[in-house]
C-alpha cells in the first residue's frame, strides 16, 4: 500500500427521506469528516433542486406550471431531466418521471379488497407521457404541456446526488469512497487496508442469507425491489412499480440488481426492468455496454445478464 495510515471513515444520516451512508478513506478523522461534510451540502443541494415536495424546488415550479407556461431553470435540472427522457427512450417508456401525475389507485399496504376496474387503471394515467415533457435548451425552459401533469425523480434522484457527491469528493482530493444511499451504492478507489469495495447481493425471499458477494471498483449498483411492497389478486402478485404505459404494476420479479459506470443510469435502469419484465429487461441490459443486472423472479429463480458470474455461496 502506497500509504499505510489511511483509514475508513464512516457517516450515517438521512437524506432525501432516504438512509445515507457516506465513507472516505483518510489520514485522520478531522479531514474525514469535513470532506464527508462537503458531500452532505452536495447532496442537500441536489434535494433543494429536485424535491418535488418542497414548494420552492425548480421541479414544484415546473409542477405548478404544467399547461400554463414553460419554466426556465439551472442547466442542471435541464441535463437531468433531458437524461431521464433519453432513459425513457432506451426503455420504451418502461422509465418515465411523469408517473407522478399518475393517480394512486394502488395500494400496497395491504387495504385493497378489489382489483381496481380496467377504466379507472386506463384512466390513472392519462396525464403520463414523457412525449409531453416539451425541452427547449435555447433558454434552458421545461415545460408541461398539459395541466395535471408532473414530473417526479423517486428513481433517480438519489442515484444522481450520489453520482455528485462521488464527483465532489474525488475533486476535493479523497482518493477512495463509498456512498450508500439505502442501497445504491457508488464507489471509487480501494478500501484503507488495499481490499476492494464489495456489494452483497441477498435474495429477497431469503433476507438473511447473502448469496453473492461482488467487488465494485469505480462504479454503482443499485437494487430495486422492496419484497413487502405488493398486492395479490387470482394468485397474482402486484408490486408498487407501476408500468406508466399501462397503470398495472408489474408483476413477476421481486428484485433488480444493476451495475452501471454511474448510479443515476444504475438506479433509473432497475426500476424499468422491474417495469419490462425479465426478458425485455435482460435483453436490453445485455444491449448497453458497461451495464450489467441480476434478476430475481417471484419464484426465486436469478438470471443475470450476459457478463456477469456468479459464484454461489
Ligand atoms: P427505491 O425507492 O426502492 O429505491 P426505485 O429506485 O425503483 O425504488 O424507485 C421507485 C420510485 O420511483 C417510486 O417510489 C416512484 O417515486 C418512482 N417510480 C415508480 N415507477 C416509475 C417509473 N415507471 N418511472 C419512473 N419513476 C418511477
Ligand atoms: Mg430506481
Amino acid at each position: 500500500m502506497v500509504c499505510s495510515a489511511q483509514q475508513n471513515y464512516t457517516k450515517t444520516l438521512k437524506l432525501m427521506g432516504s438512509r445515507f451512508d457516506i465513507t472516505v478513506t483518510a489520514k485522520d478523522s478531522a479531514m474525514a469528516y469535513g470532506h464527508i461534510d462537503a458531500a452532505v451540502a452536495e447532496i442537500l443541494r441536489i434535494e433543494k433542486l429536485i424535491s418535488s415536495w418542497d414548494a420552492n424546488s425548480q421541479t414544484a415550479e415546473i409542477n405548478r406550471n404544467a399547461g400554463i407556461k414553460p419554466v426556465r431553470v439551472d442547466a442542471e435540472l435541464f441535463d437531468l431531466i433531458q437524461n431521464a427522457i433519453r432513459i425513457s427512450k432506451l426503455t420504451d417508456g418502461a422509465f418515465d418521471i411523469s408517473y407522478a401525475a399518475m393517480d394512486k389507485i394502488w395500494k400496497f399496504d395491504g387495504s385493497m379488497v378489489a382489483m381496481p376496474s380496467e377504466e379507472k387503471i386506463v384512466a390513472s394515467i392519462a396525464k403520463v407521457g414523457f412525449q409531453n415533457i416539451i425541452l427547449n435548451k435555447a433558454n434552458s425552459s421545461v415545460f408541461l404541456k398539459f395541466e395535471g401533469m408532473k414530473i417526479g425523480f423517486g428513481a433517480i434522484g438519489k442515484g444522481y446526488a450520489a453520482d455528485k457527491a462521488k464527483a465532489l469528493l474525488i475533486k476535493n482530493g479523497v482518493s477512495s469512497g463509498i456512498i450508500n444511499a439505502s442501497g445504491d451504492m457508488n464507489t471509487w478507489g480501494k478500501q484503507a487496508d488495499g481490499r476492494e469495495w464489495t456489494v452483497a447481493i441477498t435474495n429477497p425471499l431469503n433476507k438473511h442469507k447473502v448469496f453473492a458477494v461482488l467487488p465494485i471498483t469505480n462504479g454503482a449498483v443499485v437494487t430495486s425491489g422492496n419484497y413487502e411492497k405488493f398486492v395479490s389478486f387470482n394468485g397474482k402478485r402486484y408490486t408498487h412499480i407501476i408500468d406508466p404505459r399501462t397503470g398495472y404494476p408489474s408483476s413477476g420479479i421481486i428484485s433488480v440488481t444493476v451495475f452501471a459506470p454511474k448510479a443515476e443510469l444504475a438506479d433509473a435502469l432497475a426500476t424499468s426492468v422491474f417495469v419490462m419484465g425479465k426478458e425485455a429487461g435482460l435483453d436490453r441490459i445485455n444491449q448497453l455496454p458497461q451495464v450489467e443486472c441480476i434478476i430475481i423472479d417471484d419464484q426465486g429463480a436469478i438470471s443475470t445478464s450476459n457478463h456477469i458470474e456468479i459464484e454461489k455461496l
